[in-house]
């Protein structure tokens, strides 16, 4: 049968404990797990290969994506580090040029060591995509939307243009959620996200994930998993369980408070730009109303000026809104990318794609949109 969103996310992966009753899967804090003879055992014997808890989560976080196989580390950059490892020395990877700050960091300060290449192309640009795929190339790894200026890209025509061939299409996920947005069915193969965001929803851990389909590829990234042993503890599978229960909810007032949020910014005479994909004279709103069901709760703008020292004022200015990096949490986030998320991409590079001094970037939380908009407006009054 097939279930709504709000029904695999409150029932994906979890069944009562059998043993207790217990309907919440507990938090599995062991180690290791007791053999009856050699070899004898529950499935279960060491927690870095398998964890109950992390088990279920696991189970969990692939039915949500539409997955068969789902995989859980400890924070997003290191799924994305277990990912990254399939790869050989001389292979390539072509990316976005608004990349997440910490992915940029990872692929150009970590494997570029170890020989493998990466191309950051504007990935909305069809014709520069072709002409960059080569016969190295061996993924493609696409954010949609991008951090922090929103871009969208089209997974499913990427994936009919470079999928098969053995390059591998990789989307990070993180905004969207899969309440919003489900790649692997627009056809790219591998999903990631910070479950650090979104899908635990309370800014109380930090975890990263992975969901595919291919049998052969999950085998080789769980003994990467397995090699290398960056994976989610027990207490923070657990609260990520806890996490995903209510993620169609917070969706739905994440992206209803975007919409409110949108409408007052782009009303307001200090407000110069307002990036945000359910805008319609954003250059990307035609795919997202295709590839998404709604728009989300990331907004970025900038105000008339566009420079640090008004950036600045604003940001330490508003009372509700939290100034923090990370996002996707209840509480509503307010952050300067071009000095925090985005301090460690060179200036020339985040200017070119639009993180100018002056962006400001809004994680709207699941408070009530008045406050925020009257917050806002509070902040633009002492400028
Ligand atoms: C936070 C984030 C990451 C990195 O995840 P961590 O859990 O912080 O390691 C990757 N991609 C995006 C879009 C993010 O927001």
């Amino acid at each position: 049968m097939a279930k709504g969103k709000g029904t695999r996310a409150v029932h994906a992966g979890v069944k009562p404990c059998e043993a207790t009753g217990a309907i919440m899967t507990p938090i599995y804090q062991t180690s290791t797990y007791v053999q009856e003879g050699v070899g004898n055992h529950k499935g279960y014997e060491y927690s870095r290969t398998l964890n109950p808890t992390r088990h279920a989560l696991e189970n969990a976080l692939a039915e949500l994506e539409g997955a068969k196989h789902g995989l859980a580390f400890g924070s997003g950059l290191a799924a994305m580090d277990n990912l990254i490892k399939i790869l050989k020395p001389g292979d390539e990877v072509i990316s976005t040029d608004d990349l997440y700050g910490g992915s940029y960091r990872l692929f150009t300060t970590v494997f570029e060591n170890y020989g493998i290449k990466f191309n950051f192309i504007d990935l909305s640009d069809m014709d520069a995509l072709k002409s960059a795929v080569n016969q190295n190339t061996r993924m493609v790894w696409i954010e949609t939307p991008t951090n922090p200026m929103m871009k969208i890209t089209d997974i499913k025509a990427i994936s009919e243009a470079v999928s098969g061939n053995d390059v591998l299409v990789c989307v990070d996920n993180t905004f969207a959620t899969p309440m919003l947005q489900l790649p692997l069915a627009q056809g790219a193969d591998v999903v990631m996200h910070s479950a650090t965001k979104y899908l635990g929803g309370h800014s109380d851990v930090v975890m990263g994930c992975l969901m595919l389909n291919d049998d052969d590829l999950d085998l080789k990234l769980r003994t990467l998993q397995n090699s290398c042993g960056a994976i989610a503890g027990p207490m923070d599978s657990f609260l990520v369980l806890r996490g995903i229960k209510t993620l169609h909810l917070r969706m739905q007032r994440h992206c209803e408070n975007g919409k409110a949020v949108v409408e007052f910014l782009n009303s307001h005479p200090k407000v110069e730009r307002v990036y945000w994909p359910g805008l319609e004279s954003h250059p990307g709103h035609d795919v997202a109303k295709r590839q998404m069901s709604d728009f989300g709760g990331m907004i970025s703008f900038t105000i008339a000026g566009d420079n640090i020292e008004t950036a600045h004022k604003f940001v330490e200015a508003v009372e509700i809104f939290t100034l923090a990096e990370s996002l996707g949490g209840v509480e509503s986030l307010i952050g300067h990318p071009a000095t925090m998320t985005h301090a460690s991409i060179p200036k020339e590079v985040r200017e070119k794609v639009g993180v100018t001094d002056g962006l400001i970037r809004l994680s709207l939380g699941v408070e009530d949109s008045e406050d925020l908009i009257a917050d806002l407006s509070r902040a633009f009054d002492k400028l």
